[in-house]
C-alpha cells in the first residue's frame, strides 16, 4: 500500500516534549524504566482525564440509550474460558521475520515460513494475559487474570444492567478502565504498552438491525474524533476483509490515524453478533437474553462494539495538535489542543515580578481556579512565558500589567490567533467561559455580549 501522507511530527520530538513538560515519564525511571510502561505526569493526567471526560459526556451523559459501568479488573477465571482468551492466546508461536505471519510452532513441518520461506523467530508464548493468584496459595485453583479488555465486564453484567435500568433495545453499556496485555511487540511510545486504558461500548441491538447500527457507530465514532479537533484527513476507516475477521465477528472496521510511524489503529468497531451472550449463557448456566414485550419472546441481542484506546487517543491528539511557527518575532512550538482537552485552560501572567502586581494577579488566579485548571507563571520575560504556555497547549493567557491596577482591565491573549483583547476583570470569567465554549466574543460587566468580527 502506498503511504499517501506523512505525519507532521516525528515521535522523538513528541516523546521529548512529553518528558520535558511533564506529560509522560517512563515508568520507574530512577531504576532504568520498565519496558513499555509509562507514567502520566501533571499535564498528562489532565489531558488524559479530559479525553475520558469528553468520551463519557458524549457517549453516556448526552445519550438516553447508554448506561455506565465500572467493573473490576479481576474476574472469575471462567469468564476468560468462555470468551476464548485462555485457549485462544496460549499457543507457542513463531513469527516470520520477512512477512511477519505468525505460526503455531507445534504445527510447523520445517524451520522456514510456509508462506514466504523466510526465517522464523524462536518460539514464544503468545498468551497475552497476565496471570496472578488470589489469596495466599499460589496454585492452579487460585489463578486469576488481569483483564486484557474491559468488554467482558459488560457482557457478564448484561442482566444486572437490564434489570436495574429497565433499558429497552437498542441500548448500550459503556466503560472506561485499565486493561493489561503481555504484548510481545511493544514500542512506539504509548501506542502499544502492556498496561493501558480502554473506552469501550457494548451496544445491544435486535438481530437484523445490526448492520445499520454498525454503520451508525462507525460514523458516530469518526465524528467524535473530529469533534476533539483531530483533522479528518488524518483519520481513515479500514474495513477488515472476511479472512481477517476474528471468529466471533460478523464485521469489523478500524479507525486508523496517521501516527508518526504511519497509519495505525486508534479504535476497532466490531459487530460481534450474539457470540458473547451465548458463550456466557452456556458457561454460566444463566439465560442471558432479552424479553421482547411485543413479540412475547426471548431474544439474544447482537452486539456492536466500538472499542477505543485512551492512550492512543492521547497520542493522536498530541500528534494532531503539534505545530511549529513564528510568533511575536520568535520561533515557537505549540499545541493547538481543543480547549475541552487542553490540560491548562488559562494561565495568569503578571507582566513583571514587582510586588505591586502580585496581589491582583494572585486574586485573579485564585478566582479562575474555582472554575478550571489554571496556571500561574511569573518567571522570566513575558515572551518566554507565552512560549511555555503555547508549548503545552494553553488556549488563553491573561496578562496583568501596571495599568490593570488603575483601570481594572486585563489582557487576554489567544494561543492560535495571537490576538490580544483587553477586558474588564469583572467580566473576565464570563469572557473566558464564552471563549472556551468556542464563542468568539467578549462579555461586558453588565452581562451584555459583544461579538468579535
Ligand atoms: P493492535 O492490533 O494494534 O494490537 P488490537 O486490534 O489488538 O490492537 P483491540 O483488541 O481491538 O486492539 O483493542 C481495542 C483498542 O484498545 C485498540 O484500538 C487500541 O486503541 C487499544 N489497545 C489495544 N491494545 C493496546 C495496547 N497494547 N496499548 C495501548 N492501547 C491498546
Amino acid at each position: 500500500m502506498t503511504e499517501p501522507a506523512k505525519a507532521k511530527v516525528d515521535m522523538e520530538k513528541l516523546v521529548s516534549l512529553c518528558r520535558r513538560r511533564g506529560f509522560i515519564f517512563p515508568s520507574s525511571e530512577i531504576y532504568g524504566g520498565l519496558s513499555s510502561c509509562w507514567d502520566y505526569g501533571p499535564l498528562g493526567v489532565e489531558l488524559k482525564r479530559n479525553i475520558k471526560d469528553a468520551w463519557w459526556r458524549a457517549m453516556v451523559q448526552q445519550r438516553d440509550d447508554m448506561a455506565g459501568l465500572d467493573s473490576s479488573i479481576l474476574m472469575h477465571p471462567q469468564v476468560w474460558q468462555a470468551s476464548g482468551h485462555v485457549e485462544g492466546f496460549s499457543d507457542p508461536l513463531v513469527e516470520c521475520k520477512g512477512c511477519h505471519r505468525r505460526w503455531r510452532s507445534d504445527e510447523l513441518g520445517g524451520d522456514k515460513c510456509p508462506e514466504c520461506g523466510g526465517e522464523l523467530t524462536e518460539p514464544r508464548l503468545f498468551n497475552l494475559m497476565f496471570k496472578t493468584f488470589v489469596g495466599p496459595v499460589e496454585d492452579e485453583a487460585s489463578v486469576v487474570y488481569l483483564r486484557p479488555e474491559t468488554a467482558q465486564g459488560m457482557f457478564v453484567n448484561f442482566e444486572n444492567i437490564l434489570n436495574t435500568t429497565r433499558k429497552r433495545l437498542p441500548f448500550g453499556i459503556a466503560q472506561i478502565g485499565k486493561s493489561f496485555r503481555n504484548e510481545v511487540t511493544t514500542g512506539n511510545f504509548i501506542f502499544r504498552s502492556r498496561e493501558f486504558e480502554q473506552m469501550e461500548i457494548e451496544f445491544f441491538v435486535r438481530p437484523g438491525t445490526d448492520q445499520q447500527w454498525f454503520d451508525y457507530w462507525v460514523e458516530e465514532r469518526l465524528n467524535w474524533y473530529a469533534g476533539l479537533g483531530i483533522k479528518r484527513e488524518n483519520l481513515k476507516l479500514r474495513p477488515h476483509d472476511k479472512e481477517e475477521l476474528a471468529h466471533y465477528a460478523r464485521a469489523c472496521s478500524d479507525i486508523n490515524y496517521l501516527f508518526p510511524m504511519g497509519w495505525a489503529e486508534l479504535e476497532g468497531i466490531a459487530n460481534r453478533g450474539d457470540f458473547d451472550l451465548v458463550q456466557h449463557a452456556k458457561s454460566s448456566g444463566k439465560g442471558l437474553s432479552y424479553y421482547d414485550e411485543e413479540a412475547k419472546e426471548h431474544i439474544v441481542p447482537y452486539i456492536i462494539e466500538p472499542s477505543a484506546g485512551v492512550d492512543r487517543t492521547f497520542l493522536a491528539v498530541l500528534c494532531d495538535a503539534y505545530d511549529e511557527d513564528e510568533a511575536e518575532g520568535e520561533k515557537r512550538v505549540l499545541l493547538h489542543l481543543h480547549p475541552d482537552i487542553a490540560p491548562i485552560k488559562v494561565a495568569v501572567l503578571p507582566l513583571s515580578r514587582k510586588e505591586t502586581l502580585a496581589p491582583l494577579a494572585r486574586d485573579i488566579y485564585a478566582e479562575l481556579r474555582q472554575h478550571w485548571m489554571v496556571g500561574y507563571d511569573e518567571a522570566q520575560s513575558i515572551g518566554r512565558r507565552y512560549r511555555r504556555q503555547d508549548e503545552i497547549g494553553t488556549p488563553f493567557c491573561v496578562t496583568v500589567d501596571f495599568e490593570s491596577l488603575e483601570d481594572k482591565h486585563v489582557t487576554i491573549r489567544e494561543r492560535d490567533s495571537l490576538r490580544q483583547i483587553r477586558v474588564p476583570i469583572e467580566s473576565l470569567k464570563a469572557t473566558l467561559q464564552a471563549k472556551l465554549d468556542g464563542e468568539d466574543l467578549f462579555v461586558l460587566p453588565d452581562g451584555g455580549k459583544i461579538w468579535k468580527e
